[in-house]
């Protein structure tokens, strides 16, 4: 890969102890993180810097509130997606880098170069920089609450329909498309296909959020899928990665009758049932119309990013959904 745009990573049980050697040279990072992983880790982080550090635990990211840690010279993000965007953010103002500890695997977030910010009940992308490293322990990230876990393999796995999309977007509406960067998304769901221990996990996230990076945009890994999912964050707040793989066989449907599906929506589907993920409307409380109203603006959001949508491409028809609804299994 470019290695203008992938990171310092390291995935192994104990990688947290390469911390001190990364902040060699650094005098004051500020550690941006949660009240929780403060209390277990804290005092582990401290006793293995020798530098001073500063802790921001802050469960909202608050335009300016950087600039109060006077002398920072590196940002961390240690916790989950949440931590890990708002240290992004903090980087980006303060124009310093930063660095990513990731304590679960749940979407792919963790090492892209995009945050994740809520305005106004809507969840909207803002570019950043990638991170300089990602440390990823094994040790602290396996002791994750299951469904963290749950929601990464769910990011992953929507990969079947975003990069099936993706391949139709640029042979019918000239979105381009990087093949080296399709084989480093393709390689990690594979993976996840075959296999997805933690470690394989959290490999694909990475590698997956560096392939965005280095093709400048999200596209790879985020089609109709994802802006069904970001229609859903108007009423809901359940976890990305469920979320997205949720609509994965939604799309993929239309993406099996357009002849671009390399996986049946059928099979995503049973993994979804097999994995215990949401595989029902009423497994997440929804109707069919509230779900017709979700894609109906997720159509919006595609639009709007001029990005070429399967359902378009299939012109579908609110009868089309719903027919596509039944024979999936949603209802
Ligand atoms: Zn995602």
């Amino acid at each position: 890969m470019d290695s203008a745009c992938s990171s310092d990573v390291t995935i192994a049980e104990g990688a947290i102890e390469k911390l001190n050697s990364l902040l060699s040279g650094y005098q004051r990072p500020l550690i941006v993180s949660d009240v929780m992983i403060f209390d277990k880790y804290g005092p582990v982080i401290e006793s293995i810097l020798d530098a001073n550090v500063i802790w921001s635990i802050s469960p909202v990211y608050k335009k300016g509130l950087v600039s109060r840690y006077s002398g920072i010279d590196i940002i961390l993000g240690f916790g989950g997606g949440k931590s890990i965007d708002i240290a992004k953010l903090f980087a980006n103002e303060a124009g310093l880098e930063w660095i990513s500890i990731p304590t679960a695997a749940s979407h792919d977030g963790i090492a892209s170069d995009v945050a994740s910010v809520m305005h106004d009940g809507y969840r909207y992308s803002e570019k950043c920089k990638p991170p300089k490293a990602i440390l990823a322990d094994l040790n602290i990230i396996s002791t994750a609450p299951k469904v963290l876990t749950l929601s990464g393999i769910g990011d992953i796995i929507s990969k079947t329909s975003s990069l099936a999309e993706w391949r139709l977007a640029h042979l019918h509406n000239d979105e381009p498309l990087d093949e080296s960067v399709f084989e480093i998304v393709n390689n990690s769901l594979q993976a996840i296909l075959r296999d997805y221990s933690l470690k394989t996990l959290v490999r694909s996230i990475i590698d997956t959020g560096n392939a965005m990076t280095c093709f400048g945009s999200s596209r790879p890994c985020s089609g109709t899928e994802h802006a069904i999912s970001h229609a859903m964050d108007r009423r809901m707040q359940s976890l990305h990665g469920l979320q997205v793989a949720f609509a994965t066989p939604l799309s993929l449907y239309f993406l099996e009758k357009a002849g671009f599906a390399k996986h049946s929506a059928h099979n995503i589907h049973t993994f979804l049932k097999k994995t215990a993920m949401p595989n029902t409307l009423e497994n997440l409380d929804m109707t069919e119309s509230i779900f017709l109203d979700d894609i109906h603006h997720a159509l919006k959001i595609m639009e709007k990013r001029d990005r070429y949508s399967v359902l378009k491409h299939c012109d579908a028809s609110d009868s089309d959904l719903s027919e596509a609804m039944r024979e999936i299994g949603y209802l």
